[in-house]
């Protein structure tokens, strides 16, 4: 089976010489062990920092090794007590075709309650960033009015319906492009919606919501971050989930100016990792399922095909070619 391993750690933005696409033998599983052939594979903008040396929550790959990311996989072999030839498991052991892993990395998922692909996103870590960033970290309440970034990608497009569906007085997203801002008004029922790259996010973010927001869901950092500290109500929130607009900078990028307006405001900022949350997960499940069933709360995903093509499906991301959840289909 093919895998990709990091060869050299980028410097800014990632070239396609850092990587290699590896072939490697498929192992037969040993006690305990079950051997995975993948189906769906995550990418993921945390990959970009576990791509770098520096410390952080994630170790960092190791050079000349596969990298790691979620996946969802049927179990070819196994001699594991419990999981059985044909099941299928979402498992951490993403960038290859075949993985062979502990039965207990391995959660088994339900191919007839929700599209595979789904345990990776909409039902799966994605979805539950949304859902423990908004409800726990911003502590969203009925009435709020909240202002999501990245809001056509699969975390953003999440916080803005769940918002919407628990009762948010106003719903704003900016994202990216003319027609991802258009999904946002028209198919996900945001209030409003902004194109970032159209003009200064602080206009755009005053003319959207005239009375200022309560909840900022921040996935971007930078402009963005400035922008919604300066339109934060009383007593409002910045989540801080995630600041892609920084990932690939060499320099470390300057820093809101506004944050005395955080004592006028008694506003709070605080950033949280979903690993934190699995608490959550059932109750996630059965909530926002009951809306993706219902139709309720939409969802799309954009699905690159091939093993050969997961770095560029990555680079993708950081580039913003997704709308929702971007998904690489073996
Ligand atoms: P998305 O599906 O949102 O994809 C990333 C999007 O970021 C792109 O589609 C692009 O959309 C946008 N983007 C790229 N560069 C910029 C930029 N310079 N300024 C503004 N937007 C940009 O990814 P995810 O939903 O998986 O993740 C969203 C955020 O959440 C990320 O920051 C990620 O790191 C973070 N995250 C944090 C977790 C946690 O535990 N704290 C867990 C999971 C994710 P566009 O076309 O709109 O620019």
């Amino acid at each position: 089976g093919r895998e990709w391993h990091l060869l050299s750690r980028p410097v800014g933005w990632p070239k396609p010489e850092n990587f290699a696409l590896v072939e490697a033998e498929v192992p037969a599983p040993g006690e305990g062990q079950v051997l995975v052939r993948n189906k769906y594979l995550s990418v993921d903008p945390y990959m970009r920092g576990r791509m770098s040396a520096a410390k952080s929550y994630a170790a960092p790959f190791e050079l000349g090794k596969v990298m790691q990311g979620g996946a969802v996989g049927e179990v070819i072999a196994s001699d594991a007590e419990g999981v059985a030839v044909g099941d299928h498991v979402l498992h951490f052991f993403g960038w290859r075709e075949y993985a062979v892993m502990a039965a207990k990395n391995a959660v088994k998922v339900d191919p007839d309650a929700a599209p595979l692909s789904a345990y990776l996103g909409v039902l799966g870590m994605t979805g539950l960033t949304a859902y423990a960033g908004l409800l726990r970290t911003a502590a969203f309440k009925e009435g709020d009015s909240v202002f999501v970034s990245g809001a056509a990608g699969a975390v953003g497009s999440q916080v803005g319906q769940i918002a919407r569906l628990k009762g948010a007085s106003r719903v704003i997203g900016s994202a990216g492009s003319d027609e991802k801002v258009r999904l946002l008004t028209e198919e996900y029922g945001f209030d409003a919606a902004f194109n970032y790259k159209n003009g200064p996010v602080s206009e755009q973010l005053r003319a959207a919501a005239p009375d200022g927001i309560d909840v900022y869901f921040d996935n971007v950092g930078g402009e963005h971050l400035e922008a919604a500290i300066g339109s934060l109500n009383e007593g409002g929130r910045v989540a801080v989930c995630g600041m892609i607009s920084v990932y690939n900078d060499t320099e470390p990028a300057p820093g809101p100016r506004n944050l005395a307006r955080l004592i006028q405001t008694r506003g709070r900022i605080e950033g949280f990792l979903v690993g934190d949350h699995y608490d959550l997960q059932p109750r996630f499940v059965q909530e926002v399922g009951a809306w993706v069933r219902s139709g309720e709360l939409k969802y799309r995903e954009t699905v690159v095909e091939g093993i050969e093509n997961n770095l560029e499906a990555f680079l993708g991301v950081l580039r913003g070619d997704n709308t929702g959840k971007m998904i690489v289909k073996l």
